[in-house]
């Protein structure tokens, strides 16, 4: 079967969402494909940041969010393996949302806006002719093909999709690499507060939805975790019995049935990585450490970068190339610092020296600690002049 469309959207996540909204929302047949079935439970933290709502608000997505009843969080406390800790306030009010809830409630908001939503369809390939693409889809046996003047990669982190202008990416071979894994528990009382357990290995974070259970997730290296059994559970408890704090808190927590997820292997970026043949949005141009808690607000911003962009063009009114310019210039002035010191934070964090001595250390100079967290963190958003 054959579908002519304006734009593709490659991923229906946080940022395949957003800019698929947004070109509807500008009139544009847009066809927003996922290769999933919605809802589904996906490795979050599932802390939204602060830093997040301003884009929300450009995307006009407040209400969608808000209306989830996400639950506020008004400090982090990071929780070392040695046992001493750090509590940091946050520039501003955080929330606490599943993805299972979040991910659906966007692909909502799009579907409203008069985008197509092809779930269960996986892509394939891309084919670049002249001024348009033809993009091959999987949906169980049945072949689709869908027709598009702009395509745009929002496929996240762990996408392997041929494309012809696509260049492998051959750092990722030489990189860490980490699993994901994350459970919803219930029977934990939490304050308005993310605690981060840190231990030999990795770290996981805690931190309370909209239904009054807790998300844990995890990142872990993967080569000191690969024997600790195959399910996202037997993973988690190996990460768990590595912090005595962490083993005290979940002691009495039950995990809730079925949402468990994994991913593997995760490689984090120093560098934002915006075109390569085709637009890139979210963890596609730039998967910062996860500990920073800001991926889902960089995929929003991504999405609110390359939207009027991706208009423009559609419109006639910017040429590819003049897309491509001012779009992997916007990312690069917003993303390429928090990227730098979020893998910097990354490293420090994951020394047993500095975890040790962080703690006395921001007792003495408390703006330290924040000034290095803050230094990961994205600027208020601003409208993008073209
Ligand atoms: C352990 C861990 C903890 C994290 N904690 C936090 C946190 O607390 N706060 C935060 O802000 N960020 C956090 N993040 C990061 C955050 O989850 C990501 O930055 C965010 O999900 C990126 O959104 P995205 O839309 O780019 O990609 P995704 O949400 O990954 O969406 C990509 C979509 O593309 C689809 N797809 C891929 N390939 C194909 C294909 N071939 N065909 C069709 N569909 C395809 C996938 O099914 C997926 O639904 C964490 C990440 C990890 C690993």
């Amino acid at each position: 079967m054959n579908h002519d469309v304006d734009v593709v959207v490659i991923g229906g996540g946080i940022s395949g969402s957003c800019i698929a909204k947004a070109l509807a929302d500008k009139q544009w047949e847009t066809a927003l494909i996922d290769r999933r079935t919605f809802p589904r439970h996906k490795v979050c933290g599932e802390f939204l940041s602060p830093e997040a709502k301003s884009t929300l608000h450009a995307l006009g997505l407040t209400e969608t969010v808000v209306s989830l009843h996400p639950k506020r969080i008004e400090r982090a406390r990071l929780i070392f393996e040695q046992g001493g800790e750090i509590e940091l306030p946050l520039p501003g009010a955080a929330w606490g949302l599943s993805r299972y809830m979040m991910d659906e409630a966007l692909h909502t908001a799009a579907t409203q806006t008069g985008a197509q939503l092809h779930l269960a369809t996986t892509v394939t390939g891309i084919e670049q002719q002249g001024k348009s693409y033809t993009v091959r889809t999987k949906q169980g046996t049945d072949t689709k093909l869908f027709h598009a003047r702009a395509v745009i990669a929002a496929w996240g982190a762990n996408s392997r999709i041929e494309n012809a202008g696509h260049r492998p990416d051959a750092a990722a071979s030489r990189q860490q690499a980490y699993i994901g894994v994350k459970t919803h528990y219930s029977g934990l009382k939490m304050e308005p507060v993310l605690e981060m357990y840190f231990f030999h290995g990795g770290y996981l974070g805690l931190c309370p939805v909209e239904d009054g259970s807790v998300n844990a997730a995890a990142l872990l290296n993967r080569s000191e975790f690969v024997k600790a059994g195959k399910s996202v559970l037997s993973i988690l408890e190996a990460a768990i019995q590595r912090n005595r704090r962490l083993a005290e808190r979940l002691a009495t927590a039950v995990p809730v049935h079925d949402t468990q997820a994994a991913v593997a292997p995760v490689y984090l970026q120093h560098k934002p990585s915006p075109w390569n043949g085709l637009p890139r949005v979210g963890d596609a141009a730039a998967t910062i450490a996860p500990l920073c808690g800001d991926g889902m607000s960089m995929a929003l911003r991504s999405a609110a970068l390359c939207a009027p962009l991706a208009d423009g063009f559609l419109r006639g009114s910017v040429s590819l190339v003049e897309w491509e310019q001012c779009y992997t210039q916007a990312i690069r002035q917003e993303f390429a610092s928090p990227l730098r010191w979020g893998s910097l934070l990354q490293w420090l964090m994951s020394k047993p020296t500095v975890q040790q001595l962080l703690p006395s250390a921001a007792r003495f100079a408390p703006l330290l600690a924040n000034d290095l967290f803050r230094a990961t963190r994205l600027k208020p958003l601003e409208p993008l002049e073209f």
